[in-house]
């Protein structure tokens, strides 16, 4: 059970999962701490894949390259707001919990394994790092912009609303379906697309739910959650079963170059 779906001579692909900073009363102090939520450990598990955290503080930039080097697939996971200063707008006062050394490791991240050709899974936050490395910007909160609510589900097991999925893009062959319905735990969102990224799912408020990279390089991101859903809705963990599948042939491919 549970075998991998893809192998790198015959051992699991390391995919790296960034990190979350958090703090951790533990009665004697306040410790910074840094967090992957599990189910993106069991998720790139059962999909295949070697989970490795990704430390987003307390390295210096220089570590990202070595990160990087390590790998073979990349996932981004999600958390507070980005600082809109990395898409050259004013803090709106709806952006919150904003730790603008996280956004700048995984710009730094994002940036280097594009560079590298190693794939890379958005979730969330996650979309939206990948939009802003790219020169995109976010909507700073829907609602503000005219949009539903996209803050609806407690908790985040269930769909809350339905996207619709391009034909033939990396997102129906990793989902396998033109219509899913997923949770909702966002009120920021792509507003304008970064170079080289299109929009491959919408919810029906026309708020882009996907985006994907053109080209050769293979990056997939996500506005909701699959690490919530796959263990109810399988088609989810077909996600991480892709970059899992991309993060063989792409490792393949950088020992060659
Ligand atoms: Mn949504």
């Amino acid at each position: 059970m549970n075998r991998p779906s893809a192998s790198k001579n015959g051992k699991r692909p390391k995919i790296g999962i960034t990190m979350a900073p958090d703090e951790r009363d533990q009665g004697f102090a306040v410790v910074p701490v840094q967090n992957i939520p599990a189910h993106f450990v069991r998720a790139v598990w059962e999909a295949g894949g070697l989970p490795i955290p990704a430390p987003t503080t307390a390295v210096p930039p220089a570590a990202s390259a070595e990160y990087v080097d390590m790998l073979d697939g990349l996932i981004l996971t999600g958390g507070g707001d980005v600082d809109p200063a990395n898409y050259g707008q004013p803090r709106h006062e709806l952006s919150t919990r904003i730790v603008t050394e996280r956004d700048t490791r995984e710009i730094e991240l994002t940036r280097r394994a594009l560079a590298r050709g190693m794939p890379i899974l958005a979730v969330c936050r996650g979309m939206q790092i990948l939009n802003v490395t790219l020169g995109g910007s976010l909507h700073q909160d829907l609602i503000t912009a005219g949009r539903d609510d996209h803050q609806l589900n407690r908790p985040p097991r269930g769909g809350s609303h339905k996207v619709t999925i391009t034909p033939g893009s990396l997102l129906a062959h990793a989902i396998g379906t033109e219509y899913l319905q997923v949770n909702s735990l966002h009120h920021q969102a792509v507003h304008r697309l970064g170079k080289d990224l299109q929009p491959v799912a919408v919810a029906p408020d026309g708020t882009v739910e996907a985006i994907e990279i053109t080209g050769k390089s293979w990056a997939l991101g996500v506005q909701w959650h699959p690490e919530w859903m796959y263990q109810e809705d399988p088609k989810q963990l077909g996600l991480f079963r892709a970059v899992v599948h991309q993060a063989c042939s792409g490792a393949r491919r950088n020992r060659i170059i």
